[in-house]
């Protein structure tokens, strides 16, 4: 099907061209063919977008200081209006990035949800009264930051660049959001939904670009007081730097090597299915994911066993045509990196249990077979970087001491899953670690309420919860002497 969704940047409530003219044409991963091309926003046209919402920030009344009924109002009609569009959007998100069809209807289903959490949370935002000495009144205000950036990834293009917007929006701040040139469509629909609940002018942008020109360009910004940045840990160390420049705040949320611990007292059925949405689950292109399988030894050959039988039945097909239950990868250059990857592990003496390499069919798409690598110490390459494709590397481990310290021993620290029976062995691991989400007989899972973010190399500052309103928010201290 052919795309006929929005084409324009979105900047100061107008859909124009970029001033250069220069745009980005979209390849669906599936079928190999373009599917879309739209405007490329360079630096100038960050520099207006920059501009647009800094102007709606100083019309304070329109959106910064209007009445938290209207502005909460707004947040639900921008729910609604993304709720009417939901089919629409999915299929977009499923040609540009080649996610399923049931993949990309979750994504959708949970930016709906974010803003209506949101939505509810405009007149939440909360300062504390604090005791001084004396005849003094002292208390704080949250207020909003002003103008932020989001530089959003291409995995799930739309779910990770709205749970930045919702927040930065409840909190009265303007926003100007820059998708990954790779998959640039789903967002517009931001604008098109802004659009629909009568956001003023400005609060708003949407900037389609590179990283290099638009995205540099944003993170840098003088104009900018908070930056958003989804994406690798190179990208976001860059990006840490640029905003030094005008002392913005930033949340990184980075990438991730997740284990995902597995003990004999476990049920294994329900292990092997949460490690398969795990690892395979949008063709393992998670920064969650659970990219090392660190599994007891007496229980190793099980699980592998369940898990080689599930990687060799999952139905390959990306699109909207066929029941295909995992996508291809997002571009042929990810392919080719990712099946390095797997031909680095069998170099460095990982055996291939399962999968190793492009499937015959479907013949066209960027499709990688699911993966099983056993044999995998946590040394070997394949245990420490991010693979970001469907490949699991197995590390067996003898008891809990070598589980925990094989688990904390990465340079990320973004999300670890636990599957045990055992109360006291759950918490003990909860409290050892060194992550910033961690969960027990559970696949990654989230929501908008909870705090999601990582440690070490996988950033700081968290996304969703009540962190995100703080992350858009400054505070400011008031003392009154009344003596
Ligand atoms: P990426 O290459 O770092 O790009 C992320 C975004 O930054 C894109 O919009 C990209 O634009 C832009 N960008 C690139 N270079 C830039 C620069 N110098 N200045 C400003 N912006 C720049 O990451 P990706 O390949 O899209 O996404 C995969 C990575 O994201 C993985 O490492 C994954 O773990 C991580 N991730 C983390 C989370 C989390 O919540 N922790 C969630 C999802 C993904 P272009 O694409 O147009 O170059
Ligand atoms: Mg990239």
């Amino acid at each position: 099907m052919e795309y006929s969704g929005p084409t324009d940047l979105f900047i100061d409530g107008e859909w124009r061209s970029s001033a250069d003219g220069a745009t980005i044409t979209t390849e669906d991963p599936a079928t190999e063919a373009p599917y879309a091309t739209v405007q490329k926003a360079g630096a100038a046209d960050v520099d207006d977008a920059v501009a647009a919402a800094a102007a709606a920030v100083e019309r304070g009344s329109e959106w910064r200081e209007l009445d938290l009924g209207a502005r909460r109002t707004a947040l639900h009609e921008m729910a609604d209006a993304i709720e009417e569009m939901k089919d629409e959007i999915a299929l977009v998100e499923s040609h540009d990035n080649g996610k399923t069809p049931f993949e990309a209807g979750l994504e959708i289903d949970m930016v709906i949800d974010t803003f209506r959490h949101y939505a509810g949370a405009v007149d939440k935002v909360r300062g504390d009264q604090i005791p001084v000495s004396g005849g003094r009144l002292d208390y704080t205000r949250r207020e909003p930051v002003g103008v932020t950036a989001h530089i959003a990834p291409w995995n799930y293009p739309f779910q990770l660049a709205g749970r930045g917007v919702a927040p930065a929006l409840a909190t009265g701040n303007s926003v100007v959001l820059k998708p990954s040139s790779t998959t640039p469509l789903s967002a517009l629909y931001y604008a098109k939904a802004a659009e629909e609940a009568g956001l003023p002018d400005g609060v708003v942008n949407v900037v389609p670009g590179s990283g290099s020109e638009a995205g540099s360009a944003l993170a840098g910004h003088e104009g900018v007081d908070h930056v958003t940045f989804t994406g690798s840990t190179g990208v976001g160390k860059t990006i840490q730097r640029d905003a030094a420049d005008a002392v913005a705040d930033v949340t990184l949320e980075l990438g991730g090597k997740g284990p995902a611990v597995v003990f004999p007292d476990a049920d294994l059925e329900a292990a092997a299915r949460g490690v398969q949405y795990g690892i395979f689950m949008n063709a393992g292109q998670m920064c969650w994911a659970n990219s090392r399988l660190v599994v007891h030894e007496d229980v190793h050959d099980e699980l592998v066993d369940r898990l080689v039988d599930i990687a060799e039945s999952i139905p390959l097909g990306g699109g909207i045509d066929d029941d295909g239950q995992m996508g291809p990868v997002v571009s042929e250059s990810h392919q080719q990196d990712v099946l390095e990857y797997i031909e680095t592990g069998r170099e460095e003496g990982a055996t291939v249990a399962a999968g190793g390499g492009v499937p015959d069919d479907p013949e066209t798409g960027h499709f990688v077979e699911p993966t099983v690598l056993t044999d995998v110490d946590n040394d070997m390459t394949v245990a420490r970087e991010e693979i970001f494709g469907p490949v699991l590397s197995v590390i067996e481990v003898s008891d809990e001491d070598e589980a925990l310290a094989v688990a904390n021993d990465s340079p990320f620290g973004l999300t670890a899953c636990v599957w045990t029976s055992d109360l006291s062995r759950a918490h003990r691991l909860a409290d050892a670690l060194e992550y910033g989400m961690v969960m027990v007989n559970e696949t990654p899972n989230t929501w908008p309420q909870v705090p999601f973010g990582g440690t070490k190399d996988s950033g700081h500052g968290a996304a969703q919860g009540e962190e995100a309103l703080r992350a858009y928010t400054e505070v400011k201290n008031v003392h009154i002497n009344f003596d």
